[in-house]
């Protein structure tokens, strides 16, 4: 592997003179803050509010990397992964020139965001057991392939890539690899965060919105090398974490073992989910699962899609995506929600 940073970072970022935001020129305590135009009267509702946010996040990001054992400065959060996948995108890879390539299937979205910049996809789709194939990804890779995205557990088969193929890849690929690990508390595998220090070219995204149950507080992070930070931090908007989701952020971070307490919870009810399923003989297959939901092939996946949603219980249909043909996917639900689904799966008919 011959991986030059220098090399894949767009020449207008390499470039750019970053915006200089009022608390970064200013980071300490002072008297009186005069510099930055907000209001000095404060704001009627909210204390505090009437100030612009910590830019660079440190308190937050010190609690994080305090869980995942690693240095700040390895960090980037992001209003959601939506907006880390953009960042990617967009510090990487020159529009109309430069691709990307993605796995189906996959997760969308790194094929939105790489259509909303006008970069091309490649697609390298994954094998029959949702493995990725890496002759199929040689043969895409050319001199213009900045990215490839990985999704480990995968969305929306559920499983695991094996570790020694996406080793292969770090250790062969000129580019930026990034491992979307949305779904890697419900994992029995290891993170790749430990092997930042390891691979120059790694790039693992991680959310607060599924284990950590703060869908709606949109925080997305980002770990890779500094090199790659700093360079991700001259693009991000100043400000992109409000401070109320810092605030939030700060609190429910200390709450990591009922967090891991509802990880166990949610794996042993996926297992139990996916006993009842496989005992449906509606169902053809119930795939291997890593995540916090299941994908499930069924004869007639649409018709069952239909008769759930009337019910008033809706499942993703997949079935119109590649590899996923009559397959639905099903997000694990409390007890007593996976209780009314399998019953109202028991009660279809097959007309
Ligand atoms: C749900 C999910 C995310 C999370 O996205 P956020 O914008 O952080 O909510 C990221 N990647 C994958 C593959 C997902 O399924």
């Amino acid at each position: 592997m011959n991986f030059d940073l220098n090399r894949i970072v767009r020449d207008n970022i390499r470039n750019l003179k970053p915006y200089s935001s009022a608390r970064s020129e200013f980071s300490g305590t002072a008297k009186i803050y005069l510099d930055a135009n907000e209001n000095s009267f404060g704001s009627p509702l909210l204390k505090w509010y009437n100030r612009y946010p910590d830019p660079l996040q440190w308190e937050v990001k010190k609690k994080i990397a305090a869980i995942k054992n690693i240095v700040s400065e390895n960090m980037l959060l992001g209003n959601g992964s939506d907006e880390c996948i953009d960042l990617l995108i967009r510090a990487f890879c020159n529009p109309k020139e430069d691709n990307v390539i993605i796995c189906p299937p996959t997760y969308g979205m790194y094929e939105v965001y790489a259509h909303i910049n006008d970069v091309p996809v490649k697609e390298v789709p994954l094998t029959t057991v949702f493995q990725l194939n890496l002759e199929g990804l040689e043969a895409a890779i050319d001199a213009k392939t900045k990215i490839i995205f990985l999704c480990s557990p995968n969305n929306p088969t559920g499983n695991s890539l094996d570790r020694e193929d996406i080793e292969m890849i770090l250790n062969n690929f000129d580019g930026i690899v990034v491992i979307d690990e949305a779904y890697i508390n419900f994992s029995r595998l290891r993170s790749f965060v430990p092997e930042l220090k390891d691979y120059p070219n790694l790039v693992v995204m991680q959310t607060l919105s599924k284990a950590w149950g703060l869908a709606a507080l949109r925080l997305g992070m980002i770990f890779a090398s500094k090199e790659i930070i700093d360079v991700l931090n001259s693009i991000k908007p100043p400000y992109n974490i409000s401070l109320p989701a810092q605030d939030l952020a700060l609190k429910a971070l200390d709450n990591l073992e009922d967090v891991n307490a509802m990880i166990k919870e949610t794996v042993k009810e996926r297992d139990l989910l996916v006993r009842e399923l496989s005992g449906l003989s509606i169902v053809q297959k119930v795939f291997p699962t890593d995540a916090n939901f299941v994908l499930v092939r069924m004869q007639g996946a649409t018709k069952i899609y239909n008769y759930l949603k009337e019910q008033g219980i809706i499942v993703r249909n997949r079935s119109n995506v590649i590899l996923c043909e009559d397959s639905l996917r099903i997000t694990v639900g409390t007890p007593q929600e996976n209780e009314q689904l399998i019953m109202a799966l028991r009660t279809f008919k097959t007309t």
